[in-house]
């Protein structure tokens, strides 16, 4: 990665991560919104380790360090918070980019871990909805203004306020995690809790373009089998969709087929992409590795769009006539707001859609994060919680 790449992260992100690590804000009405979104994050930006009492978390204190277990100090619940004891907590490829500073955003020392299912514990005095001893997950993010345009009209993962679950804040390798009541959100009776996990984080970031975008009688071709990948075939196989994996693992051809794909293809053959010219409505990338664009691009039918979910750092060149002359898009987006959530985890538990995991006592969590850089896991970990 270049520091070009890097700077180029940085400056996208610096609209939304916490101000304590930016500039100052100069002006009044930024500093009126400022500390809203303090008291807000209040177990977030209070983020304080080492000098407490009964809290435990998995903590990273510097880049491409393993972590290691500390008592953590938690301090007084913020009156709009709610607090979950975690019981499992899915393990995505943005934990390890952040915990490597991958994208040059992170903050130290963290707390990764941000696809938590648990049971709430408490609930700050002006917390709605949500009761002690209920079943909930938590996911990338953990709070939002609750006041802008974007959060009013229910997107509330588009706040310039949103805040994230591991950057600036605890997030869920831990006994317990804080977040605003309303990201933190009451899981259906009939899902699995001990496989939700990944749901919460990787799983609305494949089903929001599906449902923004996908029609059950189109074509869909999902590109990068992992993670985020598998629970896409699997989401867009029970949309109705006819359904391609794209995948530069062999070894994945045939379980590809299992989670309901009709075709798969190799990711880094251009012949083949060739063969498939023109005929896809929807291609979701979930890779985070440079690919041959110009070829996804022209897999793409007439107003066929590429949707990127996928964490590329280096720039993706479009050529200006490969989306004119076909009418095509490309575009992106991160995970979904609460409802989109709540109405995705309902999906999933109508269609019985289970993310495909391997389990690691969260004792294991360093050996958990090797696994997953390795490429070998299949096909999202989940960390059991055992303090
Ligand atoms: P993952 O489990 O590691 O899956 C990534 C997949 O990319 C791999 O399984 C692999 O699929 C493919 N890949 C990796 N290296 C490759 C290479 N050299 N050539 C071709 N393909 C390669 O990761 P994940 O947890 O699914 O996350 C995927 C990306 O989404 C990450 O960048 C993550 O940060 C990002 N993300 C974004 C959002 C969002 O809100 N937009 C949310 C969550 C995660 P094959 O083996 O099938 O080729
Ligand atoms: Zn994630």
């Amino acid at each position: 990665m270049t520091p070009e790449h890097i700077a180029l992260v940085q400056r996208t992100f610096a609209g939304v991560l916490p101000q304590a690590h930016n500039e100052p804000v100069p002006d009044k009405e930024a500093d009126v919104e400022e500390s809203a979104h303090r008291a807000l994050c209040s177990s977030g930006l209070s983020f304080s380790i080492g000098d407490a009492m009964n809290d435990k978390a998995w903590v990273a204190k510097a880049a491409k360090q393993p972590m290691v277990l500390e008592t953590v100090d938690l301090g007084p619940l913020g009156a709009e918070d709610v607090e979950v004891a975690v019981e499992h907590c899915g393990l995505c490829h943005s934990d390890l980019s952040v915990c490597t500073n991958e994208w040059g955003i992170s903050q130290y020392p963290a707390i990764l871990g941000h696809e938590v299912t648990g049971h709430v514990t408490a609930v700050g005095p002006h917390a709605k909805r949500l009761k002690v001893g209920q079943r909930v997950g938590v996911g990338w993010y953990s709070g939002s203004c609750m006041h802008c345009h974007q959060c009013m009209s229910g997107s509330h993962h588009l706040c310039p306020h949103v805040q994230a679950t591991i950057v600036g804040h605890r997030g869920g390798f831990a006994t317990h995690i804080r977040a605003h009541w309303a990201w933190v959100i009451p899981l259906p009776e009939q899902l699995n809790f001990t496989e939700a996990g990944p749901l919460l984080c990787g799983g609305i970031t494949v089903f929001a373009p599906l449902a923004m975008y996908a029609k059950p009688t189109d074509r869909v071709g999902i590109i990068g089998i992992g993670g985020l990948g598998h629970m896409a075939v699997k989401f867009a196989a029970a949309y109705g969709c006819d359904v391609t994996a794209f995948t530069s693992s062999e070894s994945k051809f045939d379980e590809a087929k299992g989670f309901g794909a009709n075709l798969v293809v190799s990711s880094t053959d251009p012949a083949a992409m060739t063969k498939l010219g023109g005929s896809f409505d929807l291609l979701i990338s979930t890779v985070n590795v440079k690919l041959d664009w110009d070829a996804m691009i022209g897999m793409l039918a007439p107003n066929g769009r590429l949707h990127v979910v996928g964490a590329v750092l280096e720039p993706m060149p479009v050529a200006a006539f490969s989306l004119i002359l076909q009418q095509r898009s490309v575009s992106g987006s991160p995970t979904g707001s609460p409802v989109a959530i709540e109405t995705m985890l309902d999906f999933a538990s109508r269609h019985n859609i289970v993310p495909q995991t391997e389990h690691f006592p969260m004792r294991k969590i360093n050996d958990a994060f090797a696994r997953l850089a390795s490429g070998k896991a299949r096909y999202r970990i989940v960390l059991d919680a055992d303090f």
